[in-house]
């Protein structure tokens, strides 16, 4: 039933929710989406400046942590459905300040999984609360072998560990208050607005200012990666499409080597810029590793693409070029966002 919802969406000003926010407010006229987020430093309404004036949206500014303003927005606006993706995202911030991420990804996600027990008591008929969460949660792999939906949980940083428990919450929240729930665990994004301090932004933006590209360790670490367009169509899918009290696994069939991911966007980047080939691999500078640092993940998508008909839309080549173009036609946003507060962050990390 696709008429008439009112959505709450969490962290809609940041890298993927905005991603996520534009998509239902262009695609389903007849929802009304609310915005909820705090506009953290990772939060930036300038992500969303062209939808913001759409008679199907509302900005609510306010954290998820704050327990008498989420009772008050349910109240309120009375939500048919909630997809929450507000969180503190960033590994190595997690590392510096657990309790930043125990606040809002552990207690935020219960505050939320509170008001919707509560309003939808007396009719939780085609209501949804929808997690979305990281393959981060299963830590580590080894060489071979992937992570479903039936690994178990083994969090290795504070980061993953407060958004397993979060999923944790979620799911017992569906035994034992019969909250229908549909749960996502999905490998690395990357895409437009990204916060440049996720590994692709913060490369784009040292090659085009030409410093230092800093590799943690080795750089022997393998990840998998997801176009954020790509990911946003499998929440919609999930959401709409998924079954209850279910989870599915989003991943890019798509693993490098952080070395080797390296040296392809300069590649790419060198090419873009017109530069001499192999211009910024010279830039390439081995760092300290990150205590706990999970070597491999790779995820298998097979049950969302089985069940649900999704699989990724673009290649890696493809994903990076849209992504890069986007960085460098959108040198305003980066350099706001690169400004003030992200020096000192950047000093701390890597000098
Ligand atoms: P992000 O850091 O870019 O954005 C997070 C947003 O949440 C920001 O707009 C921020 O202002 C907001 N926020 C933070 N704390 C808040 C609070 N207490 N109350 C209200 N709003 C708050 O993160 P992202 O990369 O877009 O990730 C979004 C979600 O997807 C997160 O839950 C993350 O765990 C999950 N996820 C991310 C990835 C990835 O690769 N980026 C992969 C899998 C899952």
């Amino acid at each position: 039933n696709r008429a008439n919802k009112r959505l709450l969406i969490t962290g809609g000003a940041g890298f993927i929710g905005s991603h996520v926010v534009r998509r239902f407010v262009n695609r389903y006229p007849s929802y009304h989406i609310y915005n909820v987020d705090a506009l953290t430093y990772a939060g930036n309404l300038e992500n969303l400046r062209d939808i913001e004036t759409a008679p199907n949206y509302t900005f609510l500014k306010g954290n998820i942590a704050d327990e008498s303003f989420i009772r008050k927005i349910f109240k309120e606006y009375r939500f048919d459905g909630v997809v929450h993706l507000a969180a503190e995202s960033h590994v190595d911030r997690s590392i510096a300040d657990p309790l930043v991420f125990v606040r809002t990804n552990i207690l935020g996600t219960v505050n939320l999984l509170n008001a919707a027990v509560d309003l939808w008591k007396a009719d939780a008929h085609n209501k949804r609360f929808y997690h979305i969460s990281t393959d981060e949660v299963y830590g580590s792999l080894g060489a071979q072998g992937l992570f479903s939906e039936v690994s178990p949980y083994r969090p290795n940083s504070p980061y993953s560990a407060s958004k397993a428990s979060a999923d944790h919450f979620v799911r017992a929240y569906g035994e034992t208050y019969g909250l229908p729930f549909v749960l996502s665990n999905c490998s690395n994004n990357y895409g437009p607005n990204q916060f440049p301090e996720k590994l692709i932004p913060l490369l784009i933006h040292n090659i085009i200012e030409r410093i230092a590209l800093p590799v943690y360790g080795d750089g022997d670490y393998t990840r998998d990666w997801l176009f954020v367009e790509d990911h946003a169509q499998a929440i919609d899918l999930i959401f709409h499409e998924g079954k209850n009290q279910e989870t599915y696994n989003v991943g890019g069939c798509n693993e490098w080597k952080n070395i080797d991911l390296v040296k392809l966007l300069c590649r790419l980047m060198d090419k873009r810029l017109n530069r001499p080939e192999h211009t910024s691999e010279q830039l390439i500078t081995f760092v300290k590793d990150r205590p706990g640092h999970d070597r491999r993940y790779a995820i298998d998508s097979g049950k969302i693409n089985n069940e649900l008909g999704w699989k990724p839309s673009v290649t890696f080549e493809q994903g990076l070029e849209r992504t890069i173009d986007w960085y460098l036609a959108n040198g305003e946003w980066l350099k706001n966002v690169t400004t003030g507060d992200y020096q000192k962050y950047y000093e701390d990390m890597y000098s």
